[in-house]
């Protein structure tokens, strides 16, 4: 667990991509350490030390982490490589975060319709123009068009 907790959240959902597409080639433990052949998705090669006692002893010759005390994703992969349950414990946490938030947004956008439906026509007339006039362009530019507002 030490291990995940030193490296960013990106470099720990990335090495459990690693692991899962099954990028980890090959593992061997030499006294408390495993070295891992990890494959990349350009088909590079990397070693890794994965130290499970001492993470920020562990190594990878990718150019992220080679000859820095960084956790690479490689590492995070071989981590999951050892330790699978680890990676299914992760696996399904990321899975119901995934869940919550689908909820989360199909709550929201159940709210906003309903508020918009509940708006009165000098609201909405307001509403609509204050988004065009903040719109990104292409947006803004879809409406001219789309409405024949255009002057060419
Ligand atoms: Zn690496």
């Amino acid at each position: 667990m030490a291990l995940l907790d030193c490296a960013n959240k990106t470099t720990v959902w990335n090495g459990f991509e690693c692991y899962d597409n099954g990028k980890v080639l090959s593992k061997m433990k030499i006294g408390v350490m495993y070295r891992c052949v990890v494959s990349d998705d350009d088909s590079n090669e990397y070693t890794v030390e994965m130290n499970p006692i001492h993470p920020r002893k562990s190594k990878c010759n990718c150019p992220r982490a080679k000859g820095k005390y960084v956790i690479c994703k490689h590492i995070v992969a071989a981590y999951f490589s050892v330790f699978p349950m680890e990676a299914k414990k992760y696996g399904a946490k990321s899975m119901n975060c995934e869940k919550i938030k689908d909820i989360q947004e199909d709550e929201l956008y159940l709210k906003i319709q309903n508020y918009v439906r509940e708006m009165k026509k000098s609201e909405l007339q307001s509403a609509l123009l204050q988004l065009l006039m903040e719109s990104p362009e292409v947006q803004f530019d879809r409406f001219l068009t789309g409405n024949g507002l255009r002057f060419d």
